[in-house]
This record gives structure tokens, sequence and C-alpha cells, in this order.
């Protein structure tokens, strides 16, 4: 895949000490109509013309743009080691880094790359559109300069917010608490299980003591590599014995993501829990997270979860599906030993999850 980097000359009197990358991969924000009249994604050039505003910033941006810029349904792993990477071999030139990126799978990416890049001690703030920014009401104008904003922002000279983090419709999330809930209305995202990191009105308010600010800077590792042979299974009243066991029998299978009812509930029939605890002897991981989007995974709380937890599948406690999914390809990728996986999976990587 390929990139085309381009410079935004500012108009500022005095050459600017911040200096941002923007990485735009596509999404909204960057769509025109095609010949159907469905929305496709454009290149970056045309975008700065419609946000003159960007040249008046006291900032020095740099952009680098997917050539071939995708809509986020077309994201896939391959697209997160590149982004990983590319943030990794710039991470000394910049104070801070805003992803533009499609908002459909815009939680899954920025929880990858929260769980690839140990130590970040500088922002990556995500940010993207409900309407291109061609549109006279788009969205996508203000929340590119509030990420901008946010991005570059120092308390004491250091970054106000050193987080992989989702900004959208005046609100600061973290990036692998958040959520996609909205497709029409602008406030597209949210965190349900953690406390907006700030909030943007005439003023930005942080709310810092939900931010995460690192001890010591131990200096960014990059974690380079996904493992993709994970599932989710998504439990519904009426699953079918067929329709499990088809699951565990693919060929290669490693993880599981099984999104239970509640507090981590789940059916006691027998051919139910024997098909799980095979797939468990035969090594392969499955995570429970719920599907109610607040609360946690509590396995043993009822009876119908006690063969769960029985058996040796991972409580997730309060992870989304996007974190749950990401964090275990990780993990994965990395780890062979049943016992290794089950601690790095129940332990806190980036503020993920609640432990307590
Ligand atoms: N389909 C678009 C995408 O995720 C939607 C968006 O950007 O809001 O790329």
């Amino acid at each position: 895949m390929k990139f085309t980097t381009s410079n935004i000359i500012t108009s500022s009197a005095k050459a600017p000490d911040t200096s941002i990358l923007i990485i735009y991969t596509g999404g909204t924000l960057g769509m025109v109509h095609n010949d159907k009249g469905s929305l496709i994604p454009f290149d970056f050039a045309s975008i700065m013309d419609h946000i003159p505003s960007l040249r008046k910033l006291e900032l020095n941006i740099t952009v680098l743009s997917f050539d071939n810029p995708i809509d986020s349904s077309n994201v896939n792993p391959g697209h997160w080691e590149l982004l990983g990477q590319m943030i990794y071999e710039n991470y000394k030139e910049y104070d801070g880094f805003v992803v533009l990126h499609g908002t459909d799978t815009m939680a899954f990416t920025a929880s990858a790359i929260s769980f690839m890049l140990e130590n970040l001690n500088k922002p990556v703030i995500f940010t993207g559109a409900q309407l291109p920014i061609s549109a006279p009401r788009s969205d996508a104008r203000e929340n590119l300069i509030t990420a901008l904003e946010i991005a570059s922002t120092k308390i004491n000279g250091k970054p106000m917010v050193p987080e992989v983090a989702i900004y959208f419709d005046s609100v600061l999330l973290r990036g692998n608490r958040s959520k996609k809930v909205e497709s029409v209305h602008f406030d597209a995202f949210e965190s349900e299980n953690y406390p907006l990191l700030a909030e943007a009105g005439v003023v930005i308010n942080y709310n810092d003591k939900f931010i995460h600010y690192p001890e010591e800077n131990l200096g960014l590792t990059l974690h380079k590599k996904l493992n993709n042979k994970v599932i989710i299974l998504k439990l519904f009243p009426g699953i079918s014995e067929a329709a499990v066991e088809a699951i565990f029998s693919i060929k290669g299978l490693k993880g599981v993501v099984m999104e239970t009812y509640g507090s981590g509930n789940a059916p006691t029939d027998e051919w139910f829990i024997n098909l799980l605890k095979g797939a468990i002897d035969k090594n392969i991981v499955i995570l429970n997270v719920s599907q109610c989007p607040g609360g946690k995974v509590d396995q043993g709380r009822y009876e119908t979860s006690e063969d769960l937890e029985n058996i040796g599948v991972i409580s997730g406690l309060d992870l989304t599906l996007e974190a749950a999914v990401t964090k275990l390809m990780m993990v994965l990728e990395e780890e062979e030993e049943k016992a290794v996986i089950k601690l790095r999976m129940t332990n806190s990587i980036c503020g993920e999850m609640t432990i307590n």
C-alpha cells in the first residue's frame, strides 16, 4: 500500500513549535458521490480546499494519506499493522497524531492501535464524520479542527491526552472503550463503561483524572502483528447445535469471542457446554463478553454462567466487543501457553477493562 505526503503551510507569522501528523485513511469525511450516487472516498488534497482554516492553526501539520483511501468497512488487520508502523516510525518527530478514519470500524481500529502501541506517551486521536466535508452541514470541520487541538494540547510541557482516543461530536472517548452507536445523528460514539476524557464546548474541558498518564517514559514498543484466526459467536435464544459445532470446527481457529447475555450468562444445555469444553481442550481460547453495552461479565453470579467458569472460559469483564476481538488477535499472535494467554487477557493493557 502506498502513501502520499503533503504539508499544510500555516499562515502564522512565526514557525509553530508543535508538529502534528495527520494520517488520512478514508471514510465519509473525504467521500464524494460516484456516478451511481453511492459515496466513495477521494484524495486528501481536495479535503484541504474545504477547510481553509487548517492553514490558520499555529501548528506544523504534515499529512500522510493512503493512496487509495478506503471505506472503513474494508479495514482489516493488515491496515492496523500498517497504521501502527506509520505512527511508530514517525513517533519521535511529532507531538501528536490525528487519524482520519471511517466511523464504521473506527472503534476496532482505535482498540487495535491502543494495544499495538505499548507505552504510548503522545496523543493518537481518531476522528471522522457522518457527512462528507463537501456537504454544507458536514460535521467534518469541527471534528477535525478539535481533534487537532486536542492532539496538540500540552499541560506543563507534556501531552494533555497521551492516549489513543476518539474525538467525535464534542466528546473525547478512550479508543478501546468506544463503540459506534449511531448511523444517522452526529453523536456516533459512546463509551458506556468509561467516563468521557473530555468534552468540547466553547472551551475543551478535560477530565484529567480519567486520562491515563504514564508514570515514566518507557519508550514506545510496537506490537507489529495480529492473528486473525478469531471469530465472534453471538448467542441468541434458539441457537442450534449445528451452528455452534460449525464455528468450533473452523480449521486453524485459535480464539472465540463469545457474546453472552447480561452478566455473562449462556444456555446450560449439555450439548452446548460439551462443545465449549471440547474446544477449550483443543486449545481454542473462549473469551466471554456481554451483549449489554454497560456492566460487566461476572462468571458464577448466576447458575447459567457457573459451567463457563468451571470449564475455563475466560471472563472478558467489561471489555467492549471491539477491544475483545483486537486484544485477542494480538495476544494469540504472541502467546501459545494457555495460562499466559489467560493472564494477559484478564489484565488491563492500557485501560481497556476495569479490574477490581
Ligand atoms: N462507511 C463509512 C466508513 O466507515 C462511514 C463513515 O465514515 O462514517 O468508512
